[in-house]
């Protein structure tokens, strides 16, 4: 059988880096092992589901380069749940339930305050016909319960090793609302089973879940997957992400930090592995080093401060045509490789090489404080043309003309031709700036 698994946000809000690697891990899961991979939107929360957020969640995926082989959108399968949902009554699994929620609050609070867990009774269960006929002349709608099997509910996890739950400790979960909705814990099993998932990847705070769901698979006849479960990011702190999703969102991270995907995937593929966080600069590599048997059980921190460090390292590493459209959007449409060579050691996101480029090609004002000795360095700047080696033999030539090296010759030279003290190598920039431009700057003028 072929592996096949899925990423199941639901598009209520952006992507952040947490929900992100999940959808990395799902896919480097399926590619390693040449499965497929499925986007499953889970809308079914039609107050909170907006079309911007599911547009939001294919264009972060897409930019990462996390393909999908497969769509599907819950919205668009309501007819089949209902399908389910009626053989599950018709076999007693699902049960009318009448209760309020605030008579549910009040059952909850009087088991927590005798210091018992907070399961439901399965009142609901002993109603008769007549007190659901005078129930609903109340007008009350039912919601719908799954009835639990009080047995033990086991499986080994990819993550967590051997879970064990017992049916009993559990709440038989409601899976339709008074409206007639289907909820998440029933219609992601109808997908997966339908679908053919065989290995579900989420996040830690669905292992509850999976003990009742492994149940609903078994009673909707779907095989059961595999299952693993990914500790949370925390922030540096170790305090959950949910808080600060507006800055971690991927979309922000983008287009507000100028965070390149491999950047991201190079950090989300590894954070929390056994692997050491290395600059990748393709997925493939990501493929090649994954194994889900190196995700620990500890809970992993994200730090934007180790992303943004990791972004110029990989920046350092990316050569001109993967950056060539970013450079583009910027408003650089003539650069080419010996600029982005020049000036990619210094940047830690592609839009600081504006600042360079205004160096190479827009006026400078120069610091040129030492004029008589800018003056003779000028006048032994070689004829064009100009290339890599320019820069030394010109400083040679200045160097045993004015007695002058190390730093006393260099920075003046730097200071007159960039208007900076740091900055690139002079041998890379130097030719960038043309004779014309170098010749003005070491004169005093803005060029
Ligand atoms: N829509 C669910 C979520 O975002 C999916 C969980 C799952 O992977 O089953 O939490």
């Amino acid at each position: 059988m072929s592996v096949a698994v899925r990423f199941a946000p639901s598009p209520t809000g952006l992507l952040h880096v947490g929900n992100v690697r999940l959808a990395l891990v799902n896919w480097l899961f399926a590619r390693k092992a040449g499965g497929n991979f499925l986007l499953r939107l889970d809308d079914t929360d039609e107050e909170r589901s907006k079309p911007e957020y599911a547009e939001g969640i294919e264009r972060d995926l897409t930019w990462l380069g996390l393909t999908w082989d497969r769509f599907a959108r819950e919205s668009d399968r309501y007819g089949r749940y209902d399908e389910v949902a009626a053989a599950l009554k018709a076999s007693g699994r699902l049960y009318p339930c009448y209760e309020t929620p605030e008579e549910l609050n009040l059952k909850r609070a009087s088991l927590v305050s005798q210091g018992r867990p907070p399961i439901y009774d399965r009142a609901a269960l002993r109603l008769g016909d007549t007190d659901r006929a005078r129930l609903e002349s109340e007008g009350r709608k039912p919601h719908w319960r799954f009835k639990l099997e009080h047995t033990p509910v086991e499986w080994t996890d990819l993550v967590r090793g051997p879970v064990h739950f017992e049916g009993s400790a559990l709440s038989d979960p409601v899976l339709i609302r008074e409206d007639g909705r289907p909820l998440y814990t029933l219609t992601s099993v109808v997908d997966d089973a339908d679908l053919a998932i065989t290995h579900v990847i989420r996040g830690e705070d669905h292992v509850a879940n999976t003990a009742v769901q492994i149940q609903i698979f078994q009673a909707v006849g779907g095989a059961v997957p595999v299952f693993a479960h990914l500790p949370l990011l925390t922030d540096a702190t170790g305090q959950g992400l949910s808080k600060r999703l507006g800055s971690l969102s991927v979309a922000s991270l983008r287009e507000e930090e100028g965070i390149e995907p491999m950047a991201l995937a190079s950090l989300l593929a590894k954070l929390g592995t056994s692997d050491a966080i290395e600059p990748r600069l393709t997925l493939d590599e990501l493929v090649a080093e994954f194994d889900i048997a190196k995700v620990s059980r500890a809970t992993p921190k994200f730090d934007p401060e180790e992303l943004l460090r990791l972004n110029a390292r990989i920046l350092h590493l990316l050569p001109f045509e993967r950056v060539a459209g970013e450079l583009a959007a910027l408003g650089l449409d003539d650069a080419d490789a010996a600029f982005w060579e020049a000036v990619r050691p210094n940047l830690s996101r592609v839009a600081e090489a504006r600042d360079w480029w205004a160096v190479t090609h827009a006026p400078v004002a120069p610091a040129a404080d030492d004029p008589a000795f800018l003056a003779e360095a000028a006048a032994l700047l070689p004829e064009e043309p100009w290339d890599l080696s320019t820069w030394g033999t010109w400083t040679g030539a200045v160097k045993a003309k004015t007695g002058r090296k190390g730093k006393d010759l260099f920075l003046p030279l730097r200071r007159a031709l960039t208007g900076r003290d740091h900055g690139p190598e002079l041998k890379n920039l130097l030719p960038l700036i043309g004779r014309t431009r170098a010749q003005k700057r070491l004169a005093g003028e803005t060029a």
